[in-house]
Formats: C-alpha cells, structure tokens, sequence
C-alpha cells in the first residue's frame, strides 16, 4: 500500500494550492487525480488580482496564455456598465497543469472511489494509506460525499447549471463583457477572451429559479450565440457542454478529524458572480496550513462575493492614475481612468 503524510484528492486549483504549500514545508504530499493532466475543466477562466498574489504569479514568467483586461464591460438590458478595473483571463488547460506540476507533489492518475477511516488516517481504495486527508475534487468530491454530505447536504437552491465552449477564435474586442439577467436569465452570460484567439463564451444560472421560470438554459445559449453572431463574435461555431456546481451556503463541517474539504467540493463559489477559482485557491492554502501549523481551519477570509474585488481593483487602478496624474503636474486622468465612463 502507498502511504503519504497528506492525500490530496483532485490536481484542480484547490489541490494544487494545498499540495505546492505543504510540499514547501517539506510533508510528503501525493494528488490523485481521475484525469490526466493537462485536462480540460469547464470554465471561463476569469482569475482575480487576488488569485494572482495568492498564488505568487509573476504575470511576466507565466508561459501560457494569460490576457489582462483594462475594463470588465457589464450589461443591464441596453445599458452597457464599462468598470475600469484589472483582472485577468487564462485557459484552465493550460493553468490547471502548469500550478500542479509547480507543486511540486507526487501526482497519479486514480478515481477515488471507497475512503475508509481509521484510527491512524484514512485508507482509500485499500490501496493509499494517509494521516491527512484534503477533498479537493469538485462538485463530484469523493471525500464529500463520503464524510461531509451528511453533515453539509447542498442546497438545491444554490446550485448553478451552466453551458459553454471554449474555442479557437480570432477576436477584436479584448474586453471582457458580462450580460446580466438577459432576458429574464437569473443569471448572466460571458464573452471572455483569451490571449493569442482563444475565446471562451458561456451562460450560468441559478437551476431551481429558472425552472420555476419554465425556462431552459439551452434556448438562453441560443440567443447568446445569436447575439454574439451579431456583435462581438460573428462566424464563431460553438459545441457547448454542460456542468454544475454550488454557491457558497452555509458551511458547517470542512474538518472532520484530519480530514478537510476545499474549494467545490465544499461548495465555496461566490454568491454573487460564481466565481470559484479564488475560493479554492484560498480555502486550500488555509487548509495546508491548518495542517503544518497544526490550528484550526477556518474560511472566514474566503470571500463569498466578487464585486468587492473588482471594486478594489477599481479603486486601486484610479488611485494609481491619480498618482501618476500627480507626478505629470495635475494632468486629469485619462478617459478610461475615470469612473463611470460612458461606453
Ligand atoms: C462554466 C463554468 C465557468 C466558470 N467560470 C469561472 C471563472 O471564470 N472564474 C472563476 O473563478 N470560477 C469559475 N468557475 C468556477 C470554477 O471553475 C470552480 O469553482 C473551480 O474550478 C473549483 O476548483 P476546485 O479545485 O475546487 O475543483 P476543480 O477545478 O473542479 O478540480 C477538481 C479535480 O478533482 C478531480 N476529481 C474529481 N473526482 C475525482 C475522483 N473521484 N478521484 C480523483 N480525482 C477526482 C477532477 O478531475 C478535477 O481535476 C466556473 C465554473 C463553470 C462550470
């Protein structure tokens, strides 16, 4: 049998977060993962200044595709919102790969099926024996499923049903765009492009509001693919796929003896945009260090909401104009520096 200090259940940003921090500390950590990667992981790749620090990113040393955007563009019906900010997009592709191979851990390939737990740790599959335990595998988890869902069920009315593709294509607006509730969608839509003429477009929503709306995700995809046939993204053809995953409720259980659960597996996306790449990030550093510092595992400082984010990048991005405003001898800000804009 395989025996490890720490077991990580899933290679996605959680894991490869709690994996990169402990293995640093010298604990012999070893990732299981169902996939080989690099593999593909539905999302639209949106990552946050917040997600770069955490994660001690040089943006310059980065080697694949990372775009920066100036300005996120939310619309509300015929109202275009320009939010002069800076956030990033990469392909979780290539990230995913790129952060668990930087961690340094042991990595296999293996679907965790069966956790046993003992007196001295866990035994999964009867075939790796571990004292710590760290759930890091998504909405579908095994480790939740198997010692959290009891105590944690989800909540029906948190779950997100969403649709996109990811496609080569060759954009001309580098701006991120954002619709919002589009036809009574509870929900929004995206246009996020990626660097060198990637471009990932999708629709999310609540489950449980849209059927109680008698509406269908597929028909709100039709006209976001007919809209963006007009607009941003005229000729593109799209193959779209499906996934679901949990806004952030109330967590009760993430700890059970030394067994944690982190990012989607614990249901940690953010209420107001579904944003789940900090959260993981976030919730499986606090878990490694809970670990080595042998202290509690709190979430406390794991946001369940976006716009505050993008607000301080907003107000971090005109503070920075108004000091270089400043050092040109009072020259007002430029045009998009300035907060709102017209489009
Ligand atoms: C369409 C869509 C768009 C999104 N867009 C964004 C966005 O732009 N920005 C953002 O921040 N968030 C976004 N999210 C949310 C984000 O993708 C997730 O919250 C994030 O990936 C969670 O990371 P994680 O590490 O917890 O899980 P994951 O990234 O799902 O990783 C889990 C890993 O566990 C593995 N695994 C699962 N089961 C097992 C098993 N039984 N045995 C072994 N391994 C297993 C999987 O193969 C996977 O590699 C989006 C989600 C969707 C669906």
């Amino acid at each position: 049998m395989r025996s490890c200090d720490v077991l990580i259940v899933g290679g996605g940003p959680a894991g490869s977060s709690a994996a990169r921090r402990l293995v640093r500390s010298g604990a012999d950590v070893l990732v299981l993962d169902r996939e080989s990667f690099p593999r593909q992981k539905l999302c639209a790749g949106w990552i946050t200044p917040e997600v770069v620090r955490e994660l001690e990113i040089d943006l310059a040393a980065y080697p694949h595709r990372l775009l920066t955007y100036p300005r996120l563009r939310m619309h509300f019906g015929r109202v275009q919102l320009p939010v002069p900010c800076v956030q990033h997009s990469i392909r979780r592709f290539e990230f995913d790969a790129w952060l668990l191979a930087r961690s340094g851990a042991s990595v296999e390939q293996h679907n965790v099926r069966h956790i046993e737990a003992r007196d001295d740790g866990y035994v999964l599959d009867g075939q790796y024996r571990c004292r710590y335990l760290i759930g890091a595998g998504g909405t579908r988890c095994p480790v939740y499923r198997e010692l959290f869902r009891e105590a944690n069920p989800r909540a029906s009315e948190l779950q997100i049903v969403t649709l996109e593709h990811e496609i080569e294509y060759d954009w001309h607006d580098a701006d991120c765009h954002l619709w919002f509730f589009s036809q009574g969608l509870p929900g929004y839509s995206w246009y996020v492009p990626k660097e060198h003429g990637w471009l990932n477009v999708g629709v999310g929503a609540i489950a449980e509001r849209m059927k109680a709306r008698g509406q269908d995700i597929r028909t709100h995809w039709a006209q976001l693919a007919a809209m963006l046939e007009r607009t941003l993204a005229p000729g593109a053809r799209y193959d779209p796929t499906g996934y679901s995953y949990y806004l952030r409720g109330a967590v009760e259980v993430v700890r059970r003896g030394n067994a944690f659960i982190t990012g989607d597996a614990a249901g940690l996306a953010t209420r107001d945009l579904g944003e789940g790449i900090g959260p993981a990030v976030r919730s499986g550093l606090r878990a490694a260090e809970a670990i080595l510092a042998g202290r509690e595992y709190r979430l406390e400082d794991v946001t369940g909401v976006s716009l505050g984010s993008i607000a301080r990048s907003m107000f971090d991005r005109s503070a920075r104009a108004a000091a270089r405003a400043g050092r040109r001898g009072g020259v007002e800000a430029t045009r998009s520096d300035t907060w709102p804009m017209s489009p």
